[in-house]
């Protein structure tokens, strides 16, 4: 990588070398216009939003660029909810190896999202504070879309072609019974309040604490294995963008998918984000902080929304799989449903086991630095360290390629994850 030995002439010139690279790739090219709006209502002051656009993956280089779109909706409190506000992105910018290409960049994200999740979860606790946030983080680079998600501010994709995609996992005991199973595997208790005389009410939670979500940031009152460790998903739009709309729950206990989108098609990002919590609260009342931010991503150069070819086609159709090239044939008689025009899914993995998500990455690529801890980046000499497939915390003489390490301190936080702390 070019850097440090440029002199003052070549200040904000970018080496030919990146820039022939970046002809090759595309990556102007596919560049899209993203267009953003958000909008709230208030109950309690537990929900925060984050919005970063012309982030830069290479310092100083200004096509380097990526968006930054987060919604923290925040419970007993609202100090997780600024926290990670503050500190969520940073931490997991600091987990991507420097000198990555865009596509080694792209690739290095779904572990660096998962070791800043649980990085900031860390140091929150330390704080000793009780409250916790769901988190739905956003990053938009080019037509790439990552969503990192835990707890239940749902996000959701309208591809231009009108399909409807979930990007967000649900992690709401209610409504996930594999996480069901995993709080109770860890040893916590999953039931409903008890009304007196053995009536149950309310929805599942989990105990201690009674929480109803089973992964959050922060929440130092509840079991550890209400874990942060974030459900990840990658896609690539097609060349003619979508809408994303990204909001809390005060939003998805009013409205289905169908229902926000359908409310704000064709308006601007800023007034259908108005739109879809007028109607949430016109709905249910203000029971609850009801926030929405909406993301158009669009061609350049296509300054409006795009609006599904039919809008009869567009509704209610929900794509739980993604296309892949070459499986569809069209019937769209009347336009051209290319290839071009395909959501294509890159990367999905929502496991718990914080073994499997640092090591996918791990196993084919030696960008992350060896002698580093996969969380928290603190480094680490030779032989100190324990491997993340190690299933004991006992010293042992490692070798590169046992897995990624953690340090000490982020090996008790994973064995607390995985319920084998009770304290
Ligand atoms: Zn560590």
């Amino acid at each position: 990588m070019a850097g440090g030995g440029e002199g003052k002439k070549g200040e904000g010139m970018v080496p030919l070398a990146l820039l022939l690279k970046r002809e090759l790739s595309n990556e102007r090219v596919e560049r899209p216009d993203v267009l953003h709006g958000q909008a709230s209502q208030v109950r309690k002051g537990e929900d925060f939003t984050l919005v970063k656009i012309d982030c830069q993956r290479v310092p100083g280089d200004g096509f380097s660029t990526f968006s930054a779109f987060a919604l923290f909706d925040g419970h007993n409190g609202s100090q997780a909810a600024i926290y990670s506000k503050e500190n969520l992105l940073n931490n997991i910018l600091r987990a991507i190896p420097s000198n990555l290409s865009r596509e080694e960049w792209l690739a290095a994200l779904p572990r660096a999202l998962v070791a800043g999740f649980v990085r900031t979860d860390k140091d929150f606790i330390d704080k000793a504070h009780f409250s916790g946030t769901t988190v739905t983080l956003v990053i938009i680079d080019g037509l790439v879309v990552t969503v990192a998600s835990v707890g239940d501010s749902r996000c959701i994709l309208e591809s231009a072609e009108g399909s409807v995609y979930y990007l967000s996992a649900d992690h709401r005991l209610e409504s996930n019974e594999e996480e069901v199973e995993r709080v109770i595997a860890s040893g916590g208790q999953v039931g409903r309040l008890n009304s007196g005389g053995g009536v149950e009410i309310g929805p599942l939670r989990c105990w201690p604490g009674g929480l109803c979500l089973s992964r959050s940031i922060g929440d130092l009152d509840v079991g550890e294995f209400i874990v942060p460790i974030p459900h990840v998903k990658q896609v690539k739009l097609s060349n003619a963008g979508g809408r994303l709309i990204i909001s809390s729950d005060g939003v998805w206990d009013a409205l289905t998918a169908e229902m926000a989108i359908k409310c704000s098609r064709g308006l601007p990002a800023d007034a259908a984000a108005s739109q879809i919590v007028k109607e949430a609260v016109q709905l249910m009342g203000l029971r609850d902080d009801t926030t929405c931010i909406v993301v158009d991503v669009l061609p350049p150069e296509k300054l409006t929304p795009p609006v599904p070819p039919s809008k009869r086609q567009g509704m209610g159709i929900f794509k739980f799989m993604f296309r892949r090239k070459s499986c569809e044939t069209s019937t769209h008689s009347d336009r051209e449903l290319s290839e071009a025009d395909l959501v294509e899914e890159i990367f999905e993995d929502g496991s718990a086991k914080l073994a499997q998500r640092l090591s996918s990455y791990h196993q084919s690529h030696n960008t992350f630095k060896l002698f580093a801890c996969a969380i928290c980046q603190v480094g680490m000499k030779p032989g100190e360290g324990i491997s993340v497939n190690s299933t004991s915390s006992k010293h042992r003489r490692l070798r590169p390629w046992d897995g990624p390490l953690l340090c000490k301190s982020c090996q008790v936080k994973k064995e607390a994850m995985e319920g084998k702390r009770h304290s």
